[in-house]
Formats: structure tokens, sequence, C-alpha cells
């Protein structure tokens, strides 16, 4: 995912000028679109793939491979079969794997919830108890991690972001003495928004680096595992096994879900750990829950029926999505490649791209694709508290509108990017 093309020194060389943008803009706006390329959503066509689940179980198929009644209570770990399925794709063994309910930002959220209260295993006392308590939010990031802090009043503390994950060395210097930081968000794979993938190297580090606080955790949010935009089906480096070859056996605590494999908000939301984290989450799961959605999990069982089902189904969910990306790319390069007003991702995964505008004017390029109909993430969304201190990053998420939508929709934004230079510049 490496930045592509232009740096932004020479601005005025290749920028139109400005009443010939304004032209632009105003041509646009006569258009009346009204395009979304909000949230990461999957398209119609993509959720249709999984249709025929609609029709699973199945009256009178009710009972799992080992004979368990899928109506009926109990089952706290989630079916064994699905956790067979997806402890082969997440790489964890099934008994520190469970598969609960229908998505993995309520773990993260349970997860925090949790150790205030009661605190994580090696917990000196309650993190609620704490006077602070700090997460390290990599940025460009996914604006629910930081919505989730700021609901426990968790501080945020920014690292960079590189081509390899978080910036580790950044990472270690923070823990090293400060025993507040309790915790690291991380999007291992194809993170969100900058599609970054974490390196073995880094991985290594962040498992390995002494923590003032005694029961630092790593939040290892793998929520696109498994969504390769390319044949080369990248895999994540192995948290569990390397957090206890380290000796830091507790410190990862790993999420993902089926949210966009199977259905978005109907899906399986899954969580692995240490056997101590995963001892810990039951016992306080237990009190709040009986047990899953066996009948979802059973009908995600039977539809993929193995591991290399789900990824025969994630290259389906390829197909639909890589074309819309190389789009966003192509106009982009088209329209802004030689303007050295804006760099952006070519990321090989997951469902967003991260785009950087001329330093200030973020905001404002968001502000002209509402005038011209075109809904973008909030500028800021990718920074905790909703501001970033440059007001240059923007989250492009084109999984939604159909192909040519999202070429009109680049297009416009393009315009939007270069007026909005043109205007900083004769500011
Ligand atoms: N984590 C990341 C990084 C995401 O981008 C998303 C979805 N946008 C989620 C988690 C949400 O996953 P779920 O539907 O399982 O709550």
């Amino acid at each position: 995912p490496a930045p592509s093309s232009s740096s932004s020194s020479d601005l005025a060389a290749s920028l139109p000028d400005l009443p010939a943008l304004r032209e632009q803009y105003a041509a646009l706006q006569a258009l009346g679109l009204a395009l979304d390329l909000t949230r990461g959503k999957p398209s119609a066509e993509q959720l249709d793939l999984a249709e025929p689940m609609l029709a699973l179980p199945g009256e009178g198929a009710h009972t799992d491979a080992s004979g368990v009644d899928v109506r009926n209570y109990g089952g706290l770990d989630g079916l064994t079969g699905l956790r067979q399925i997806f402890g082969e794709l997440l790489d964890v063994p099934v008994a520190q794997l469970l598969a609960l309910g229908n998505a993995s930002l309520t773990l993260m959220h349970d997860a925090i919830a949790y150790a205030h209260l009661w605190g994580v295993p090696g917990s000196p006392r309650p993190w609620g108890r704490e006077e602070t308590v700090k997460f390290i939010c990599p940025v460009p990031g996914y604006d629910r991690h930081f919505s989730v802090c700021e609901a426990f009043g968790v501080e945020m503390v920014t690292v960079p972001m590189t081509p390899d994950g978080p910036d580790a060395e950044a990472v270690a210097a923070l823990v090293a003495d400060d025993p507040a930081v309790k915790g690291l968000w991380v999007v291992p794979t194809y993170a969100n928004p900058d599609g970054a993938v974490v390196s073995e190297a880094v991985a290594r580090r962040l498992v390995s680096m002494p923590t003032a606080a005694p029961d630092f955790r790593i939040f290892w949010d793998n929520a696109y595992a498994l969504h390769h935009l390319t044949a080369n089906e990248t895999k994540t480096a192995n948290v569990i096994d390397l957090a206890a070859q380290a000796g830091n056996p507790d410190r990862p605590l790993m999420f993902a879900s089926t949210s966009k494999v199977s259905f978005a908000g109907a899906g399986v939301a899954f969580l692995a750990g240490s056997p101590a984290n995963i001892a810990w989450y039951k016992r306080h799961l237990a009190v709040q829950s009986i047990g899953p959605d066996k009948i979802n999990q059973l009908r995600h069982l039977l539809f993929f029926g193995s591991a290399e089902g789900v990824r025969a189904h994630m290259r389906k969910h390829r197909e639909i999505l890589a074309p819309k990306f190389a789009a966003v790319d192509r106009v982009l390069t088209e329209r802004l490649g030689d303007t050295g007003v804006a760099t952006w991702t070519q990321p090989q995964g997951g469902y967003f791209i991260s785009l950087d505008v001329v330093p200030g004017t973020a905001a404002r390029v968001v502000e002209l694709a509402k005038g011209a109909g075109i809904a973008l993430t909030p500028a800021g969304a990718t920074f905790p508290y909703g501001r970033d201190p440059r007001d240059a990053n923007i989250r492009l998420a084109p999984s939604m509108p159909p192909l040519a939508e999202v070429e009109q929709a680049m297009d416009a934004v393009a315009t939007c990017v270069l007026l909005a230079a043109a205007e900083a510049q004769a500011a």
C-alpha cells in the first residue's frame, strides 16, 4: 500500500486556474449527483453472493455434526465446526477461539468494559479505578475504535501508520515508561483506512517490547484478514503464537467477523487469545449470556462447509471489489497524478483507500463534494476526537456504489480536491 505518485511541492505549475476550476465545479453541481462513499458497506451484488444462506439451516436441520441441538440454550463457545473453519483461517487453535454474536465491535467494546469493571489477567486493579487509562491509536485509523475509547474516557495517544503497520518504535517508546498506557489498536491486515499490512518484524516487536503496564493489551482487530483484492492472499502475522514465544502470551486479543464475508450485521464474530484471556472473557460473558445464536452459526457452517469454502467465497467478493478499487486509482491518477495536490494508497485488500490532500483542505474538499451531491466520510474521522491536525486525510470507501458511480464520484472528488487546492493557493 505504498502512497502513489507525486510530492506536493510545486503546485502552481500544474494546477488549472481558479476560474476554470470554479466553472468545472459549477458544471458538476448542475449534474445533480447523489452518490455515497461514506462507509465501507458491501454492495447489494456482494450480499447476493450469500443469498442462499437465507434458506439455511432450513426446517428439520437443527443439529450440528456433534449432535448439538441449535434450537436450545447453551454452548457459550460457539459451534465447534464453525470454530474449526475459522481456527484454520485465522491460524489459531480451536480451544483458543470463540464464535459469538453478530459483530466484532461488540466484543471489542465488551473487552474494554470488562477491563474497566474487573481488570484483565495481570491487572493490579480494574482499569476503571486507574487515574488515567491511555490507548495508542495509529493514525489514520478506524473511527469506531476511537468512539469506544471516548465512551470509556480512555485518553488516546496517536502514532503514525507506516506501510508495515503502526510505527513500532514510537509505540515501544510510549509503553516503556508510562503504566497508564494499557492498550494499542491494530488492524493488522489491510488496515482501515490505509490498507497497510503489519509485517512479521513489526508484530514481533509489538508482542515483545517491554511495557510499564503489566496488563497491556493489543487489540488485534483482524476485520479484513480474508478480504484480498489480488491473487496474493497475504497471511496475517500470527500474533498469538508470536506473543507466546516472546513470553507475553496474554498481550494480544484477536477479533474478526464475517460481517463482510456473509452479511453485514448478521454475521458471526470471533474472539481469539491465550487460554487465560479466553477463560477471562468467558467468565464475564457467562454472566451476560447463555450462549450465542447457534442457528446463525449453523447457517454459516452449512453454507461455507470448510475453510476453502470461505476462501472461494472471498474470491467472488474480490471479483466485484477489485474493479472498483482499480477505478478509483485510475481516475485519481488521470485527474491528479501530475498535479502534486494529492497522494493515495493502493491497497491490496480491505475496504478503503486513504487519500491525502493539500494540508488544510480536507474539510473543504468534503464540503465541496457535499455541495455537488457526493457524501464522503467527514474529514478528521480517521483521527481520535475527529481532529486531523493537518486537515489532510480523507477515507474513500468505494465498495457500495456500482462501478459506474464509483468512477463518476471519483471524478467529482478530483475536481473538489483541485478546487480546494487552488482556493488555498489563492488565499
Ligand atoms: N473493525 C474494522 C477495522 C472495521 O473496518 C469494521 C467495519 N467497518 C469493523 C471492525 C466492524 O466489524 P463488525 O461488523 O464485526 O462489528
